[in-house]
Protein backbone atom coordinates (compact mmCIF):
# COMPACT_ATOMS: atom_id res chain seq x y z
CA UNK A 1 0.00 0.00 0.00
CA UNK A 2 1.52 3.50 -0.73
CA UNK A 3 0.37 6.72 0.81
CA UNK A 4 0.36 9.82 -1.20
CA UNK A 5 -0.90 13.51 -0.89
CA UNK A 6 -2.76 15.30 -3.50
CA UNK A 7 -2.35 18.68 -2.87
CA UNK A 8 -6.03 20.21 -2.82
CA UNK A 9 -8.58 22.25 -0.09
CA UNK A 10 -11.59 20.76 -2.37
CA UNK A 11 -13.63 18.83 -0.39
CA UNK A 12 -15.61 17.62 -4.19
CA UNK A 13 -12.31 17.08 -6.20
CA UNK A 14 -11.21 14.74 -2.64
CA UNK A 15 -14.13 12.89 -2.97
CA UNK A 16 -14.67 12.55 -6.86
CA UNK A 17 -11.00 10.98 -6.99
CA UNK A 18 -11.03 9.02 -3.84
CA UNK A 19 -14.31 6.86 -5.69
CA UNK A 20 -11.52 6.37 -8.34
CA UNK A 21 -8.63 5.11 -6.46
CA UNK A 22 -8.37 1.57 -5.53
CA UNK A 23 -7.19 -0.38 -2.80
CA UNK A 24 -3.15 0.16 -3.64
CA UNK A 25 -3.48 3.47 -2.74
CA UNK A 26 -4.30 5.87 0.39
CA UNK A 27 -4.71 9.31 -0.33
CA UNK A 28 -3.63 12.28 2.15
CA UNK A 29 -5.55 15.18 1.92
CA UNK A 30 -4.03 18.52 3.22
CA UNK A 31 -6.24 19.14 6.00
CA UNK A 32 -5.27 15.10 7.05
CA UNK A 33 -1.70 15.87 6.78
CA UNK A 34 -2.38 18.80 9.13
CA UNK A 35 -1.36 21.44 6.08
CA UNK A 36 -3.86 24.87 5.94
CA UNK A 37 -2.61 26.51 3.20
CA UNK A 38 -4.01 28.64 0.38
CA UNK A 39 -1.74 26.92 -2.38
CA UNK A 40 -0.81 29.79 -5.35
CA UNK A 41 -2.34 29.63 -8.25
CA UNK A 42 -0.14 33.00 -10.08
CA UNK A 43 0.37 31.42 -13.60
CA UNK A 44 -1.35 31.67 -16.92
CA UNK A 45 -1.26 28.11 -17.76
CA UNK A 46 -3.06 25.16 -16.27
CA UNK A 47 0.10 23.18 -16.23
CA UNK A 48 2.40 25.74 -14.61
CA UNK A 49 -0.35 26.05 -11.63
CA UNK A 50 -0.49 22.38 -10.93
CA UNK A 51 3.26 22.61 -10.71
CA UNK A 52 2.98 25.33 -8.22
CA UNK A 53 0.70 23.31 -6.38
CA UNK A 54 2.77 20.22 -6.21
CA UNK A 55 6.08 21.48 -5.79
CA UNK A 56 4.77 23.74 -3.12
CA UNK A 57 3.38 20.60 -1.13
CA UNK A 58 6.30 18.36 -1.89
CA UNK A 59 8.83 21.04 -0.38
CA UNK A 60 6.76 21.12 2.88
CA UNK A 61 6.08 17.61 3.58
CA UNK A 62 9.39 15.51 1.39
CA UNK A 63 6.70 13.43 -0.04
CA UNK A 64 4.97 12.46 -3.04
CA UNK A 65 2.41 13.93 -3.92
CA UNK A 66 0.02 15.27 -7.19
CA UNK A 67 -2.22 18.56 -7.64
CA UNK A 68 -4.61 19.06 -10.51
CA UNK A 69 -5.57 22.50 -11.61
CA UNK A 70 -9.20 22.33 -13.90
CA UNK A 71 -10.01 25.26 -16.41
CA UNK A 72 -13.66 25.68 -18.04
CA UNK A 73 -12.49 26.85 -21.52
CA UNK A 74 -15.70 27.94 -23.74
CA UNK A 75 -14.78 28.19 -27.52
CA UNK A 76 -16.59 31.46 -28.08
CA UNK A 77 -15.02 33.33 -25.53
CA UNK A 78 -11.77 32.31 -26.95
CA UNK A 79 -10.89 29.84 -23.84
CA UNK A 80 -12.10 31.94 -21.30
CA UNK A 81 -12.77 31.31 -18.18
CA UNK A 82 -9.84 29.14 -18.81
CA UNK A 83 -6.76 29.26 -15.70
CA UNK A 84 -9.06 32.22 -14.05
CA UNK A 85 -12.36 29.86 -14.09
CA UNK A 86 -11.86 29.93 -10.33
CA UNK A 87 -12.07 33.48 -10.07
CA UNK A 88 -13.41 34.96 -13.39
CA UNK A 89 -15.92 36.98 -11.45
CA UNK A 90 -13.60 38.40 -8.92
CA UNK A 91 -11.78 37.12 -6.78
CA UNK A 92 -13.79 35.68 -3.86
CA UNK A 93 -14.26 32.06 -5.68
CA UNK A 94 -17.88 32.05 -5.77
CA UNK A 95 -19.61 29.64 -8.08
CA UNK A 96 -22.60 31.63 -8.59
CA UNK A 97 -21.15 35.32 -9.88
CA UNK A 98 -19.03 32.46 -12.22
CA UNK A 99 -21.78 31.19 -13.74
CA UNK A 100 -23.90 34.67 -14.33
CA UNK A 101 -20.79 35.41 -16.01
CA UNK A 102 -20.54 33.02 -18.61
CA UNK A 103 -24.38 32.92 -19.36
CA UNK A 104 -23.89 37.09 -19.42
CA UNK A 105 -21.13 37.06 -21.94
CA UNK A 106 -22.34 34.00 -23.77
CA UNK A 107 -26.41 35.66 -23.76
CA UNK A 108 -27.47 35.50 -28.19
CA UNK A 109 -24.37 33.50 -28.80
CA UNK A 110 -25.38 29.91 -30.29
CA UNK A 111 -21.98 28.85 -30.41
CA UNK A 112 -22.12 26.95 -26.97
CA UNK A 113 -18.96 24.38 -27.19
CA UNK A 114 -16.81 24.18 -24.12
CA UNK A 115 -14.91 21.88 -22.60
CA UNK A 116 -13.43 20.83 -19.08
CA UNK A 117 -9.80 20.09 -18.98
CA UNK A 118 -7.54 18.96 -15.93
CA UNK A 119 -3.85 18.64 -15.69
CA UNK A 120 -2.75 16.78 -13.46
CA UNK A 121 1.23 17.29 -11.84
CA UNK A 122 2.84 14.52 -10.31
CA UNK A 123 6.02 14.98 -7.52
CA UNK A 124 6.80 11.07 -7.78
CA UNK A 125 10.40 10.47 -6.04
CA UNK A 126 11.72 13.94 -7.17
CA UNK A 127 10.63 13.32 -10.91
CA UNK A 128 7.64 15.30 -12.53
CA UNK A 129 4.84 13.68 -14.33
CA UNK A 130 2.06 15.46 -16.35
CA UNK A 131 -1.40 13.89 -16.87
CA UNK A 132 -4.32 15.75 -18.72
CA UNK A 133 -7.92 14.79 -19.32
CA UNK A 134 -10.33 17.03 -21.10
CA UNK A 135 -14.52 16.45 -21.41
CA UNK A 136 -15.69 17.97 -24.25
CA UNK A 137 -19.45 19.47 -23.92
CA UNK A 138 -21.96 22.37 -23.99
CA UNK A 139 -22.57 25.32 -21.93
CA UNK A 140 -26.37 25.40 -21.20
CA UNK A 141 -28.86 28.50 -21.31
CA UNK A 142 -29.70 27.80 -17.75
CA UNK A 143 -28.14 26.75 -14.90
CA UNK A 144 -29.49 22.51 -13.51
CA UNK A 145 -29.17 21.01 -10.71
CA UNK A 146 -27.62 20.90 -7.20
CA UNK A 147 -25.46 18.37 -7.14
CA UNK A 148 -21.52 18.94 -7.77
CA UNK A 149 -20.11 22.05 -7.60
CA UNK A 150 -18.21 25.15 -10.08
CA UNK A 151 -20.33 25.77 -13.53
CA UNK A 152 -21.46 21.93 -13.38
CA UNK A 153 -25.22 23.48 -13.19
CA UNK A 154 -24.62 24.80 -16.43
CA UNK A 155 -22.02 22.42 -18.50
CA UNK A 156 -23.76 18.99 -20.42
CA UNK A 157 -20.96 16.54 -21.22
CA UNK A 158 -20.97 15.23 -24.51
CA UNK A 159 -23.47 12.04 -24.89
CA UNK A 160 -25.53 13.21 -22.20
CA UNK A 161 -28.51 14.77 -21.80
CA UNK A 162 -28.29 16.68 -18.70
CA UNK A 163 -25.96 18.79 -16.37
CA UNK A 164 -23.19 17.50 -14.59
CA UNK A 165 -25.34 18.76 -11.42
CA UNK A 166 -28.00 16.84 -12.55
CA UNK A 167 -25.64 13.89 -12.53
CA UNK A 168 -24.54 11.40 -9.24
CA UNK A 169 -20.53 11.41 -8.55
CA UNK A 170 -20.31 8.22 -10.72
CA UNK A 171 -22.62 9.40 -13.23
CA UNK A 172 -20.45 12.62 -13.58
CA UNK A 173 -16.87 10.00 -13.15
CA UNK A 174 -17.82 7.90 -16.86
CA UNK A 175 -17.36 11.46 -18.24
CA UNK A 176 -15.07 13.77 -16.06
CA UNK A 177 -12.15 15.03 -17.50
CA UNK A 178 -10.61 14.73 -13.73
CA UNK A 179 -11.81 10.73 -14.36
CA UNK A 180 -9.81 10.66 -17.45
CA UNK A 181 -6.76 12.26 -16.12
CA UNK A 182 -7.20 10.84 -12.37
CA UNK A 183 -7.66 7.07 -14.56
CA UNK A 184 -3.77 8.12 -16.18
CA UNK A 185 -2.17 9.25 -13.13
CA UNK A 186 -3.27 5.49 -11.06
CA UNK A 187 -2.24 3.58 -14.28
CA UNK A 188 0.82 4.93 -14.67
CA UNK A 189 1.55 4.77 -10.66
CA UNK A 190 0.60 1.17 -11.07
CA UNK A 191 2.81 0.52 -13.96
CA UNK A 192 6.60 1.40 -11.78
P1 LIG B 1 -9.12 24.86 -9.67
O1 LIG B 1 -8.35 26.11 -9.86
O2 LIG B 1 -8.53 23.69 -10.37
O3 LIG B 1 -9.45 24.56 -8.24
O4 LIG B 1 -10.54 25.01 -10.36
C1 LIG B 1 -10.92 26.15 -10.99
C2 LIG B 1 -12.40 26.32 -10.96
O5 LIG B 1 -12.93 25.55 -12.05
C3 LIG B 1 -13.15 25.84 -9.73
O6 LIG B 1 -13.23 26.83 -8.76
C4 LIG B 1 -14.51 25.56 -10.31
O7 LIG B 1 -15.25 26.74 -10.41
C5 LIG B 1 -14.18 25.08 -11.70
N1 LIG B 1 -14.13 23.62 -11.76
C6 LIG B 1 -13.07 22.79 -11.62
N2 LIG B 1 -13.45 21.52 -11.77
C7 LIG B 1 -14.78 21.54 -12.00
C8 LIG B 1 -15.75 20.52 -12.22
O8 LIG B 1 -15.47 19.32 -12.23
N3 LIG B 1 -17.01 20.97 -12.42
C9 LIG B 1 -17.37 22.27 -12.41
N4 LIG B 1 -16.51 23.25 -12.20
C10 LIG B 1 -15.21 22.88 -11.99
Amino acid sequence: MHTIIFATNNEHKIKEIQSLVGNDFTIITLEQAGIDIDIPEPHDTLQENAYEKAITIEKITKQNCFSEDTGLEIEALNGEPGVKSARYAGGDRNFQANIDKVLEKLNGITNRKAQFRTVICLLWNKEVFYFEGICKGTIAETMHGGEGFGYDPIFIPEGASKSFAEMTMEEKNIYSHRQKAVTQLFTFLHSI
